[in-house]
């Protein structure tokens, strides 16, 4: 038997994965406005571990909607590790994902939590790529969505949003507003929130891409070392892994997947993760240096990572120092030049955020072991973002 329930890792009160349970009632009440969430919770499991090469998730594997999220390829891009001398560098590709974005993995946790409880409606706030993915994994179960963006969202993830047939609130105003908007809307009306960090299996479920890494490298690995064949699966954690970051959800999700993959002694190290940042949204990086969150107006190309309070922001710091993690911060002209190479080097079209973890990658770079194994994060597909994506190549549309 195994048994799930959410934990608080700053005062280890736990609580049942149910209905109504988003943060820690005891430390959710030293929760003050301008700052990021107070009591994010956790999921953790007692009882036996999965099987080896199984997902330990808190939702049975029949309530998930039938559409193919996650799997993603792990690239080996030979031209990118020619030229950069770096000879193991690697490219997992979440573009892939039925909506294009790495969101797809929360949602689909979050549409099988709704489905085992019965519940058809779901309501968040989003900078674009989660409402297009909740509203898209909606279609494929049948649930209601109800997304609140910012009018300014680019215009491919909105008209993803009504193409799936969700309810679209434009908010005159940033994301944070439409974070506050849609959390009033949930209280008020009982409905199911995904708003990110807040509804914790957002952070579970992006664990996923952590295992499929530790599990393709590892068997890449095996499959070069002929004399010693195998069957059994073999798991091998990557030296660095580099993450767009914003709100901090992604790259929690990431650091909970190589938490898990130690836990169960599947891998040996933790790889060293690194939060890359845009200079006009940089609140975990300058926290990670002052230890302190400040709110400041954001403003990048970047808009998926593109946040004033990164919601996750307490609980990513703790994970990040407590890992040793590293941030990197790059310029806006650093991410429409780093879109560009990746694309032109390795045939991956990547949105502004996206290129921002490959921007940061090329930014640390000088600091790397050449021969280390280093995964860079390609959350979103650069259709999604035409208008920035234009930008970087001389268009004027
Ligand atoms: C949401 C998003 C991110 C950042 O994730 P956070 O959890 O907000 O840090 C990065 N890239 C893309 C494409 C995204 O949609």
């Amino acid at each position: 038997m195994t048994h799930w329930h959410y934990r608080c890792p700053t005062c280890g009160s736990t609580y049942a994965i149910e209905p109504g349970r988003y943060v820690c009632d005891v430390c959710a009440t030293s929760q003050r406005p301008d700052e990021p969430l107070r009591g994010v919770l956790e999921c953790t499991w007692e009882g036996d571990d999965p099987a080896l090469g199984s997902l330990p998730l808190p939702v049975e594997a029949p309530y998930f909607p039938p559409i193919p999220v996650g799997e993603t390829p792990l690239w080996a891009p030979e031209r990118l590790r020619a030229e950069l001398g770096m000879p193991h560098l690697w490219l997992k590709d979440d573009t892939c994902n039925p909506s294009g974005s790495y969101k797809d993995r929360a949602s689909w946790l979050v549409a099988a939590f709704a489905r085992k409880f019965g519940i058809g409606e779901i309501v968040l706030a989003s900078t674009g790529n989660a409402a297009s993915s909740m509203a898209c994994i909606g279609a494929a179960a049948g649930i209601r969505i109800k997304v609140y963006v910012p009018k300014a969202a680019p215009i491919a993830k909105r008209v993803q949003i009504l193409q799936y047939g969700a309810e679209l609130v434009e908010v005159d105003g940033t994301y944070d507003l439409a974070f506050d908007q849609s959390l009033a809307y949930s209280r008020a009306t009982g409905m199911l929130s995904r708003n990110t960090a807040y509804n914790p299996l957002t952070i579970e479920g992006k664990k996923t891409a952590s295992f499929e890494i530790a599990r393709d490298l590892g068997a890449a690995l095996a499959s070069q070392g002929a004399a010693s064949v195998r069957t059994d699966t073999v798991y091998r954690a990557p030296d660095h892994v580099f993450v767009p970051t914003g709100d901090g959800v992604i790259i929690a999700g990431v650091i909970r997947g190589f938490e898990d993959l130690l836990r169960l002694g599947w891998i040996e190290h933790m790889p060293t993760i690194w939060a890359a940042q845009a200079e006009g949204s940089s609140a975990i990086a300058r926290a990670l240096a002052t230890g302190r969150f400040e709110a400041i107006p954001s403003s990048t190309i970047a808009d998926s990572i593109s946040v004033d309070i990164p919601r996750n922001g307490y609980y990513t710091l703790n994970k990040l120092r407590q890992h040793k993690g590293h941030a990197v911060v790059v310029s806006d002209a650093d991410i429409l030049e780093a879109q560009r190479s990746l694309a032109r080097m390795s045939g991956l079209f990547a949105e502004p955020s996206s290129a921002c973890a490959y921007a940061g990658f090329l930014k640390a770079r000088a600091e790397l072991d050449p021969q280390s194994h280093i995964v860079v994060m390609l959350t979103g597909s650069g259709l999604k973002d035409i208008r920035s994506a234009a930008r970087g190549v001389g268009l004027e549309i």
